[in-house]
């Protein structure tokens, strides 16, 4: 096998002298053809000279085409057009350095490569000679050497150059290399560094890291420019403080990682928390299921296909621009990132190892990098996220190369760089583990769960569940206790890069506090809480199916229902002995679905998780079932949605087209869903009632109950007979909007009953992202606004006669049940492991118990006063 070389420059010697070159170093056994000059031979390229010489070098194995400046690429292409089919499919064009590149693909070729390891071999050398981040001495220089090279000329002449040795400990390496380029970055100067016989621009990140500089190593600084004396000082004032290393850190780091690490690696200690908190490797984060677990971590990110296998994407002349602007952008989003993880990672896990992922922002924002792929992306037609992948894994290749474990551990910190920025250029490389394919129990770590994440748990291998995003009320935590998995949410962003998977892990849900390879003491102590947990588990769980004891307060009855969302969680509704099901959220059970279900689909899904709430002897009668239609939007993105209704971007979702919004934007989308839920019913035989998400005005309501109305007609006038119970099916609104509650009164008047979505009616009246720890603090039920806006509610069911319901999660809280029929609420709507211990919480209360209690805390003013009272109640 032997792949033809051309070599086309704009001048004829120069073509004719890189040909002879490249044919020495392979004594003639690669055929090189030169197609220099313009017709007439003066300086220009030729179509006809290029076809000439792919002609005279083609073969079976295919050519490739080097060429040495841009426009000579209009030339090029003409004579692709030109040859026939299976000619073109044989002949690649390369903008390889001309001379390097030549000469690397000739060896290739003569040792019998294919055409597309002979381009590949041309474009590495761009990493080194095209982008200008190494300058080799020599090509036989392994060994290092005292002596500079000489300076490049981008120097200004009079440059000034000082000799320095590094006396740190580890030289320059990530963290004290950020420094260093950081440093020289500062000042209006060209920076040069040699050492070890190569020569890096001193801005360059990777350049620098390149060098393999290590302690007691010499280095030359040379500098030119209007600050290149104020550049030196600096430098050398860096270099004398030694990067304000201090060795007994590094001795420290050295015992760890006695072989230099990757970032991986580097981190995989987690720092204890610090002293204050006395606890040594423990994470505190809030509970929001709970319970106890022991087992192996998973981290659950996404994962992208290695660099050199990211898929070419050819673009047009027209989209060069965009793409480039679309590559620097992430560029610099990326290295923001990494800034702010720096700084949140400093606290935890301390300036020194937090520091690499400063050297990654460096990294992103290496101008030879940025150079390199601009190149590449308007050279090769591609777009931008396959250009800086090739780009970045040159980069991680040549430190590979590089004689120095110091060096190829820094490849790992480019590719990871590399494939974060990827991450903002095409999402779509990245994908996430199947959670429901998982063969071994874990304790799941991620930054958040979606709900289609969510869908796929299953609790016999997700021992347990820990996000540094979320709050009590993310639907991660409330499916979490649904099932019955621990969980803990807003751990520090730490734990995602210092925990590993198959660490083995303890997690205390109870009390918010995960444990880093738990000592044999506190494992024994979880693993023992575990066994009881379950004991007492099983326990109530028989309890609640034993009887089903009804609950009175004075002669009123308060009903207990379940809030369900999956056909499992229907029979856990009945088997924790709820009296119906007060939600159903029907967007659960379109979570994991590409495309969104049709009528028939669904209305077999409905009616499937209507038998289950049923249960075997399906006769009796367990109570109404409460559905909610559709509640996509925000924090529960439905993908199956996105090819219905467009997919769109909005600064702020959760004031967006949400809930019943898409519902009535989309009307045929709820026609569907009322027609299945209706006939799902009339099948199954379930006390069907009907309830929208996020009401906010009376209009809203009534073309909802216009649409259910209208469906059950045409229903009728397709000679379907439903039973006469379904003609007037309860419809009802979720109170979940402060607009709604302020408008109860009116909004009673067309409602048929009430449901208060507590969960979004604090978010929306404290304006406060429920999935968003950072405001956790906020974000609590007890928060007297709420309480006053329940009552609101509660009060305008009464006087016009509706029940009224909570169906937030409020209402599996057993400090706040008693206040919330204190109000007036009829119905409490909770996930169903919660039923027992509310039950137990209003268990022999009066009437007047509770409603002093209610009319107490209506005039409080603060979390803590409200709290207290419920504590002491
Ligand atoms: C709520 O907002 O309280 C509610 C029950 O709905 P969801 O949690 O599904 O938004
Ligand atoms: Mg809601």
């Amino acid at each position: 096998m032997t792949v033809g070389l051309v070599i086309v420059s704009h001048s004829a010697q120069l073509a004719a002298g890189v040909a002879e070159l490249a044919g020495q170093m392979t004594q003639g056994a690669t055929p090189i053809a030169a197609a220099g000059g313009g017709a007439d031979d003066i300086l220009g390229t030729s179509a006809d000279k290029i076809l000439a010489a792919i002609q005279s070098v083609d073969g079976p194995d295919g050519v490739l085409v080097l060429l040495d400046l841009g426009s000579a690429i209009l030339a090029a292409e003409m004579v692709l057009e030109m040859l026939d089919i299976e000619q073109q499919h044989r002949v690649m064009l390369s903008f390889a350095p001309l001379v390097e590149g030549a000469v690397a693909a000739a060896i290739e070729a003569s040792l019998g490569r294919t055409l597309a390891e002979v381009k590949q071999a041309a474009e590495k050398t761009a990493n080194v000679a095209q982008l200008k981040l190494l300058k080799p001495l020599s090509a036989t220089q392994e060994e290092p050497v005292e002596a500079a090279p000489p300076p490049s000329p981008s120097l200004q002449p009079g440059f000034l150059e000082e000799q320095l040795t590094l006396t740190n400990p580890s030289g320059l390496h990530a963290r004290p290399a950020s420094l260093f380029v950081q440093t020289a970055g500062r000042f209006r100067a060209q920076l040069e560094v040699t050492g070890r016989g190569r020569q890096a621009e001193a801005t360059s990140i990777i350049g620098v890291l390149s060098l393999g500089i290590r302690n007691g190593d010499a280095i030359t600084l040379r500098a030119s420019g209007e600050e290149a004396e104020a550049a030196l000082k600096a430098l050398r004032e860096l270099v004398h403080a030694n990067f304000y290393e201090t060795a007994p850190e590094v001795a420290v780091a050295e015992q760890t990682h006695p072989q230099e690490t990757s970032v991986q690696e580097a981190l995989s200690v987690p720092t204890p928390l610090p002293a204050s908190q006395e606890v040594q490797n423990v994470w505190q984060g809030v509970p929001t299921s709970p319970g106890v677990a022991t087992g192996p971590a998973l981290l659950y990110t996404s994962s992208s296909p290695p660099l050199s296998e990211v898929e070419r994407l050819a673009i047009s002349t027209e989209q060069v621009v965009s793409e480039q602007e679309r590559l620097r952008s992430a560029l610099s989003t990326t290295a923001s990132e990494l800034h702010v993880l720096t700084t949140s990672l400093e606290k935890s896990i301390g300036q020194r190892d937090a520091a690499i992922f400063e050297a990654q922002a460096l990294m992103l924002q290496d101008p030879a990098l940025l150079e390199g792929v601009l190149h590449l992306i308007e050279a090769e037609h591609i777009d931008a996220a396959s250009a800086l992948a090739f780009v970045g894994e040159q980069e991680a290749t040549t430190l590979e190369a590089l004689d120095s474990p110091l060096l190829a551990a820094r490849a790992v910190d480019v590719r990871d760089a590399i494939s974060r920025a990827l991450q903002h250029l095409r999402e779509q490389l990245f994908v996430k583990q199947n959670l429901s394919a998982l063969k071994q129990p874990v304790i799941l770590l991620a930054e958040d769960l979606t709900p289609s994440d969510t869908a796929q748990l299953r609790p016999e291998t997700v021992l347990g569940i820990c996000t540094t995003q979320g709050g009590p009320t993310a639907h991660a935590a409330i499916l979490a206790r649904a099932l019955g998995i621990p969980a803990i949410a807003g751990l520090n962003q730490s734990v995602m890069q210092l925990i590993h998977s198959g660490d083995e892990m303890g997690l205390d849900a109870d009390n918010g506090l995960l444990y880093y390879r738990p000592s044999a003491e506190v494992r024994t102590q979880l693993v023992q809480r575990l066994a009881r947990q379950q004991q007492q588990r099983t326990a109530l769980k028989k309890a609640a199916q034993q009887e089903r004891a009804e609950v009175y307060i004075n002669g009123r009855r308060i009903y207990l229902l379940a809030n369900i969302g999956s056909e499992a969680e229907a029979e856990a509704a009945r088997q924790w002995g709820a009296e119906g099901v007060g939600l159903l959220r029907t967007e659960f059970l379109f979570a994991t679905v590409s495309t969104l279900p049709g009528e028939v689909e669904q209305r077999n899904m409905y009616a499937q998780v209507f038998r289950a709430f049923k249960g075997p002897d399906s006769a009796s009668n367990r109570g109404p079932v409460v559905v909610r239609t559709l509640d996509a939007g925000a924090d529960k993105p439905m993908p199956a949605l996105n090819a219905v209704i467009g997919m769109s971007t909005e600064a702020n979702p959760q004031l967006g087209l949400r809930g019943i919004r898409i519902s009535l934007a989309h009307q045929a989308l709820l026609e569907d869903q009322v027609r299945a839920l209706l006939l799902a019913a009339a099948e199954t035989e379930i006390e069907l009632h009907i309830m929208f998400p996020m009401i906010t005005t009376v209009e809203e309501l009534i073309m909802a109950r216009g649409i259910v109305d209208r469906v059950y007609e045409q229903l009728q006038q397709r000679q379907i007979t439903l039973p006469s119970y379904l003609a007037h099916v309860p419809v009802g609104i979720m109170v979940e909007v402060p607009a709604a509650a302020l408008m109860a009164p009116e909004l009673a008047e067309i409602s048929d009953f009430f449901s208060i979505g507590s969960n979004d009616l604090l978010q929306y009246t404290v304006a406060c992202d429920r999935t968003n720890a950072a405001v956790t603090h906020l974000y609590n039920p007890m928060q007297p606004a709420v309480l006053r806006l329940i009552a609101q509610v509660a009060e305008a069911g009464r006087r016009a006669g509706k029940p009224v319901a909570v169906c937030g999660e409020t209402a599996g809280n057993p400090l706040l049940a008693p206040v919330l029929v204190g109000l007036g609420v009829d119905e409490l709507s909770m996930t169903p492991t919660a039923l027992p211990k509310i039950r137990a919480a209003l268990d022999r209360r009066s009437a007047q118990e509770l409603s002093d209690l209610a009319q107490k805390v209506l005039h409080m003013k603060t979390v803590a006063e409200v709290e207290q009272a419920c504590n002491e109640f």
